[in-house]
């Protein structure tokens, strides 16, 4: 996962692109915390700045005066495979014959190596070692004049999952690939003659500037919320959009539309105050929660969620089932999410650092939990275990998903089938392991009915196998690939 946020603004006033980009990504740092970065172009002249940390550390007060434009992309990551060095953070950007170009990826490529043999010079010429890094190198190399047409040259070659904002010296660009696996908004931010978002009460968010218009690209609609943007559209699987600033968004198709949206955006990633396929996630993830008790109904004393992200669901289990709803775990806001640090030893440190459970609530009752996945089940055996601590007499667990049997090779951190508990152990296995009194999944259905959505319309393939896009032995093999070329390895699936 990653987060990427676009912006081009009105170049008559004092709005700046780069703020509004980088104001943007804060709404969605939750995709990605391990780097943040910005770029800008005036116009004429293009600059990155990056670094490693949240990015409210890297793209702060005295770094963002320095980074001013009217066009901006920014960018917050997660790596996947990859280390988390300097190198790998993003906007990565590129020099070429033909063009500088900066972009900011989210997803995972998968015929990395077949697009390695495509670089003229080879690995040597990249100075790091992500997927992302690979695609700005051959766009930037394309002989074509034109970003755009160099895209269209470049696209067709490449698999996998991306949802790309690209700057170049004169425009934003957005780019979904042909399943859309990851969400990309296009957003407006009008902008009135004293300045303010139009149409808003607020006073003027953005200062003094002549009555014109902005455009976005965003993650999620979250960010556009957060810089008094209004959602547009999605940009489509397989389309390509076109920021510029003083005119309409243009766009190109460069592939007919295979959607396959990866539905683990709507149960878990994205933020509930989000919007994908017409559906607020709040209100999808209290719907799983409802179906969730029709399908594994719980006899505790209350429900009570894994904080923050089981709560909707939470709160549909209790609305159905009719028991009371309770929070019975704190969590400490300041850490990263459980499931987003990169190595095991930090992620065993972080769900004892996060929660603690209100043992008033806790002591003496059968309760109901509810969180919205089980990956390697290692936090949820510490989730029960420090409940039982704190006196709970029976803990019943429901999952508003299904079992993740199979492992993600779209930008999840869930590539090694072997880590997930479900690929090598049967539900009443992962309950003794867990440590639970009960535990129910949500099914296949369970999640569709809760959308209101047909299946195709989705990505399920960790939870049923059914990858919409093949994934080529090497990328699905990749410790193999260490021992057997390493130097193939360091690039396959690291942008985020
Ligand atoms: S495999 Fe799972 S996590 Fe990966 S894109 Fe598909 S649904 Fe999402």
């Amino acid at each position: 996962m990653c987060g990427v946020f676009g912006a081009v603004v009105p170049g008559s006033g004092t709005i700046d692109g780069g703020q509004v980009a980088a104001l943007g990504l804060f709404a969605l740092q939750h995709r990605g915390q391990e780097s943040a970065g910005l770029a800008v172009s005036d116009g004429e002249q293009l600059m990155v700045y990056k670094d490693l940390g949240l990015i409210s550390s890297v793209l702060d007060e005295r770094r963002l005066p320095s980074l001013r434009g009217r066009l901006a992309i920014a960018h917050c990551r997660y790596s996947t495979t990859g280390s988390t060095v300097w190198e790998n953070a993003q906007p990565t950007f590129r020099l070429g014959p033909r063009r500088a170009i900066a972009i900011g990826h989210n997803g995972n490529l998968v015929n990395t190596r077949e697009l390695l043999g495509q670089l003229r010079g080879g690995r040597a010429r990249l100075p790091a070692s992500t997927d992302t890094e690979l695609l700005t190198a051959l766009l930037a190399d394309e002989p074509a004049a034109d970003t755009v047409d160099a895209l269209i040259r470049v696209l067709p070659r490449v698999r996998g999952a991306y949802s790309l904002v690209i700057l170049d010296d004169r425009r934003v660009i957005g780019v979904r690939d042909p399943h859309g696996f990851r969400p990309l908004v296009l957003g407006r931010l009008p902008v009135d003659a004293d300045g303010s978002p139009s149409g808003a009460d607020a006073p003027g968010l953005w200062g003094d500037d002549a009555a014109n218009t902005g455009w976005l690209l965003s993650s999620e609609t979250a960010g556009l919320d957060i810089v008094g943007g209004e959602y547009v559209r999605d940009v489509e699987p397989g389309e390509i959009v076109i920021l510029e600033e003083g005119r309409e968004p243009r766009s190109v198709r460069f592939a007919p539309a295979q959607p396959a949206l990866c539905v683990f955006e709507l149960i878990y990633f994205a933020r509930p105050d989000s919007y994908m396929e017409g559906r607020n996630l709040y209100e999808a993830r209290r719907r799983m929660g409802m179906e969730l008790a029709g399908e594994h109904p719980a006899d505790g004393d209350l429900v009570m969620p894994v904080p923050d992200t089981g709560a909707p669901a939470a709160a549909g289990f209790a609305e159905a089932s009719g028991s009371p709803y309770r929070e019975g775990l704190v969590r400490n806001r300041y850490t990263g999410r459980t499931f987003i640090q990169p190595s095991q030893t930090m992620r065993q440190r972080g769900v004892t650092i996060k929660l603690n459970p209100l043992r008033e609530v806790v002591r003496g009752r059968r309760l109901t939990v509810v969180d919205d996945s089980i990956v390697r089940g290692n936090t949820t055996k510490q989730i029960v275990a420090l409940l039982r601590r704190a006196g709970a007499e029976e803990v019943h667990l429901r999952i508003s998903a299904p079992p993740i049997y199979h492992p993600c090779f779209y930008g999840i951190d869930t590539q090694i089938e072997k880590e997930l508990i479900a690929a090598t152990h049967t539900v009443e296995e992962i309950r003794t392991f867990v440590g639970a009194d009960s535990l129910g999944y949500l099914s296949i259905g369970g999640v569709l009915r809760a959308l209101d959505l047909p299946y195709d319309r989705f990505c399920f393939a960790c939870f049923d196998g059914n990858y919409p896009e093949p994934v080529p032995y090497d990328a699905s093999r990749r410790k193999f690939m260490l021992e057997e070329d390493g130097e193939v390895l360091s690039l396959v699936g690291v942008s985020g």
